[in-house]
């Protein structure tokens, strides 16, 4: 049976961003750490590493401007600083690293395209989904996974990708970029998007040939295990099964867990294998498997390293148990029932353009 591909390189650790940010390398360093504990006589012909190589320009300027790319380039050849008005900071080794990344996410498609791999995980960063057309923004710089999906439609010829996105804020960026086209589904399950990023509302369903093919589902501050998964399954699942993609691509972000430091959702581990299953069953029955993992957000270094880990378990097929990290947060019940009245919003608006029971 092929093997998933796990992309890392320790060059993601030279992308600096100073002390106490949390984007910081030990983010990936605590990843390793976990799956260098792995029975090798477990997971041998499982898994597999394989270092990626950079994007070229031409593979960024399918999704950003020339003037973003040179942007970033030269805060960095000039020493590194803040590239908006938040916490996106570079160092002058970052505009590399984060070519590296998209390089990451690329050769992730292109392994699973081309067969050589049953699926693949991109362990990048700096993360990507904030990052938009011309900017930066959320610790991202470049749009790694909509980078991935362009490359696909540009260079591989496809025409319908799925992009889940699960990390706990709204991908803005993602959303900008495809928001005028079919080629991409956008959907993505995030917590209350009213402060950061300030996009993200059901109503944003697409525009001219995108409208219809962006799905926003915007839950409750504190949302658990429940009515995430409930979203996940009344919305996600039916519509994704109608789009009939042809190769799912997932922005994986583990910020929802309810430890994190950044995010304010109380997702536990155990609800990330679960959405981990559900999103390789869609892979089953629509696109033959084809799905790869980008890497986004995830900020308690204490548990990242176990829950990305437990996902991979499920994307390559073997056991793994993490009983720290596996306890579920007490449902809020005033919450679950805001979360419920969404989901009930959410499917109203999309049944516009989906069969969804209403
Ligand atoms: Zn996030």
């Amino acid at each position: 049976m092929a093997k998933t591909a796990l992309i890392f390189t320790p060059k993601y650790y030279v992308h600096d961003t100073g002390p106490d940010h949390p984007e910081t390398p030990r983010r990936l360093k605590s990843i390793m750490r976990e799956l260098d504990k792995l029975d090798p006589h477990l997971v041998g012909g499982k898994l597999e590493r394989v270092a990626p190589n950079p994007a070229g320009p031409e593979d960024l300027e399918l999704v950003h401007t020339k003037e973003h790319i040179q942007l970033v380039k030269h805060v960095c050849e000039q020493g590194g600083g803040l590239l908006d008005l938040g916490d996106t900071v570079v160092s002058p080794k970052s505009f590399d690293v984060a070519m590296l990344a998209a390089g990451g996410a690329k050769k992730a498609v292109d392994l699973v395209v081309s067969g050589e791999f049953r699926n693949a995980f991109a362990l990048i960063r700096p993360p990507g989904h904030h990052a938009g057309p011309y900017y930066a923004m959320g610790f991202c710089l470049f749009n790694n996974v909509a980078m991935a999906a362009a490359y696909m439609i540009k260079n591989l010829g496809l025409t319908r990708i799925l992009i889940i996105d699960i990390d706990a804020h709204h991908g803005n960026g993602t959303q900008d970029i495809f928001y005028n086209s079919r080629k991409v589904l956008y959907a993505s399950l995030h917590e209350n998007p009213q402060e950061f990023p300030g996009t993200g509302f059901v109503d944003e369903v697409g525009e001219g040939a995108g409208l219809g093919f962006n799905v926003n589902v915007p839950l409750p501050f504190k949302v658990s295990d429940n009515e995430y998964l409930h979203a996940f399954d009344d919305i996600i699942v039916p519509i994704a099964e109608q789009y009939n993609p042809q190769f799912i691509l997932a922005s994986i972000g583990y910020d929802g867990y309810f430890r994190d430091p950044v995010a304010r959702l109380n997702l536990s581990a155990h609800c990330y294998r679960s959405i981990f299953e559900k999103i390789l069953n869609l892979a089953s029955t629509c696109c033959e498997n084809k799905f790869t993992a980008v890497l986004e957000g995830g900020y308690n270094i204490r548990q990242l390293g176990k829950l990305v880990v437990s996902t991979i378990s499920k994307m390559a097929n073997f056991p793994y148990f993490t009983k720290n990290a596996d306890r579920a947060y007490p449902p809020d019940l005033k919450v679950e029932e805001r979360a419920k009245k969404t989901i009930e919003i959410v499917k109203e608006v999309q049944s516009a353009f989906w069969n969804l029971q209403l």
